[in-house]
Formats: C-alpha cells, sequence, structure tokens
C-alpha cells in the first residue's frame, strides 16, 4: 500500500510577496494581513513597506501562530531619472546594522520631503497641516497616499488619483523631491543583509521598448539585482510575459505579488489581486536558495 496517497491530488500552493501594512501606507495591520492570507489559504507572505522594516518585523512576531510562511520583505525607493524604481528586498537579516542606518536616513528624507509638500500644499492655498497627516498615518512611515488621503477627506480633490494628478506627482505643483538611494545602493544593502533584492513593477521605469529594458536589466544585473517581478496586477497578460522572458535571458529570479495596500488601493485583494493572479510557492523555494548561496555583490553566478 504504498501508494496510498498517489492519487490524491496535490492541492497547489500560492503566495502573496507584495504587501503593505500600516507600517507604511497600507490600511491593515500586519495581523489584520495574516488573518486573510490564512482565510485565502495562502502558503506563504512578505509585508513588503516603503523603506521600513516595521511591517515584517510585526508579522514576524505572529510567525508561530501564522499557520503560515513569513518571508522578511521590504519595498525601497531608488532614483532612476526617467520612471519610477521600487526594489523589493526578501530574507534579509532583521537586525543587520548597516541595513538599519541606511533606513534611517532614507526614513529621515522621506519625513523632511513630506514637511515640505505639506508646506507648498499650504503655499497653494489649502488648509492641511502636518498633524492631519500623523493621524492618518497611525504612526508608520508617511507616504504621499496619506497626504492623498488628507485631501480627498477635506473635498480639497476629488479622489486619490486627483490628488496625485493634480498635486503630488512628479511634476505637479506640490511634488518635492527627495534622497534615494543609487540602485546599486539600495541592491547592496539587501545583499550585505543576506537578503535577494528584487526589481518592483517593472512598467513604472517607463522604459519604451524590451531592448531598452533589456539593457536596463543588464545593468542592475552588474550592480546587484537578483530578480524580477513578474507577476503583479498591473502587469497583463503581455507584459507578464514579457518580463518572464527577460528574468529567463538575464538569468534573474521571478517573483509575484498584489502590491495590496487596502483601501489605499481599492479592488487589489490580497493573494489574488483584481482576482486572477496566482504566484506559485516554488519562487519562494528559489528566493531562500539564492539568499543561502550568499551571492555576494556583483557575483555573476544566477
Ligand atoms: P511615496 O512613497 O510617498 O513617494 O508615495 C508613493 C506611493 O504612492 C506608492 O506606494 C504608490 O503606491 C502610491 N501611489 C502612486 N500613485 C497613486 C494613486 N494615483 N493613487 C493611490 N496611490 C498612489
Ligand atoms: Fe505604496
Ligand atoms: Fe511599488
Ligand atoms: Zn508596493
Amino acid at each position: 500500500m504504498s501508494t496510498l496517497h498517489a492519487n490524491i491530488p496535490i492541492k497547489p500552493a500560492y503566495v502573496d510577496l507584495h504587501i503593505h501594512s500600516t507600517a507604511s501606507d497600507g490600511s491593515l495591520l500586519p495581523a489584520e494581513i495574516i488573518e486573510i492570507a490564512n482565510k485565502v489559504g495562502l502558503r506563504a507572505i512578505a509585508i513588503t513597506d516603503h523603506d521600513t522594516l516595521e511591517g515584517s518585523i510585526e508579522a514576524l512576531r505572529h510567525q508561530h501562530s501564522s499557520g503560515l510562511e513569513i518571508l522578511s520583505g521590504i519595498e525601497i525607493s531608488a532614483s532612476f531619472d526617467s520612471g519610477t524604481m521600487h526594489i523589493l528586498g526578501y530574507l534579509m537579516r532583521l537586525d543587520d546594522a548597516s541595513l538599519i542606518e541606511t533606513l534611517k536616513v532614507v526614513q529621515e528624507a522621506r519625513a523632511n520631503r513630506n514637511v515640505q509638500i505639506v508646506k507648498r500644499l499650504q503655499h497653494l492655498g489649502a488648509d492641511i497641516s502636518y498633524d492631519e497627516l500623523l493621524e492618518v498615518s497611525g504612526g508608520g512611515q508617511i507616504g504621499r497616499p496619506h497626504i492623498a488621503q488628507v485631501l480627498v477627506r477635506k473635498g480639497i480633490v476629488e479622489n486619490m488619483d486627483g490628488a496625485f494628478n493634480k498635486l503630488l506627482k512628479k511634476g505637479r505643483s506640490a511634488y518635492v523631491e527627495r534622497y534615494r538611494l543609487l540602485p546599486v545602493e539600495a541592491f547592496q544593502t539587501i545583499l550585505r543583509a543576506g537578503g535577494v533584492p528584487v526589481l518592483a513593477h517593472p512598467f513604472t521605469l517607463n522604459a519604451e521598448t524590451e531592448g531598452d529594458l533589456d539593457t536596463i536589466l543588464a545593468d542592475l544585473k552588474q550592480a546587484g539585482l537578483k530578480g524580477v517581478e513578474v507577476y503583479h496586477p498591473a502587469h497583463g497578460p503581455a507584459l507578464t510575459a514579457q518580463y518572464e522572458r527577460l528574468a529567463h535571458r538575464h538569468g534573474l529570479l521571478v517573483t509575484g505579488g498584489t502590491d495590496f495596500h487596502g483601501t489605499a488601493k481599492p479592488g487589489i485583494h490580497i493573494g489574488i489581486g483584481r482576482g486572477g493572479l496566482r504566484v506559485p510557492y516554488r519562487l519562494v523555494e528559489e528566493l531562500k536558495r539564492c539568499a543561502a548561496s550568499g551571492l555576494r555583490p556583483y557575483s555573476v553566478t544566477p
């Protein structure tokens, strides 16, 4: 009877490796995220808050009772002239001194920028205060979505998109630049902490052609990049296929997640995105293999 289980189909296991909590601009606590991930039946998650490990640290406190595998995660903004570059980091040691120190610098730059944005808005005649931002952010890293939320709540703009499109996005009157790490600095910070750096939602780089993105990925890989976020609710079938192709060509890992933010991005659900997203567990195994191999800066081994 050694084939007792032979005919029982193995239930596929899915994960969500891109989730925001109240530690940055998400609307749910890490514990609430874990509860939903369990209901959805996910096997593993990573909380990837903007420029902070606090969401991951809090989630990992619940590791034993969670019924899930929880990977440490973060999403770091890097400088990139022609678009937005977000770099996901997975499986970092959370007590790495250089990582913590670097994040402190980045967080300070973010806080200073927020003060400047509020000043700009006040100058433009908007009745908004920094205290109101503190209130909506609930103590985590404050981002432009929080500012947008206050602007909506006070009837200054109609909705979140309006806040970004009229005031907050690059080129608009209340946009303020901030210090960001160079891509290579973000990669090396994550690698030194034992983690795996992955390029988030590549379309935000605004590369015009597949050839352009191909060149960018070659440069980023040289600088330490290890993976590409291929599965994301904003990637349709053509983009998903393109990113998969490019990841393979460059020997980069593939990851995926929903970029769940709760009420800040309505219509996106943990584990499934807009309904159709499925990210297989085997990608987590590959991430773990990469982290365990201790690949170091500028390594050329995929
Ligand atoms: P920040 O990190 O403060 O520079 O803000 C960037 C964040 O704003 C990103 O996490 C995006 O998810 C979010 N964001 C960008 N555009 C929009 C939008 N139109 N509506 C809601 N959130 C947005
Ligand atoms: Fe966000
Ligand atoms: Fe992002
Ligand atoms: Zn994100």
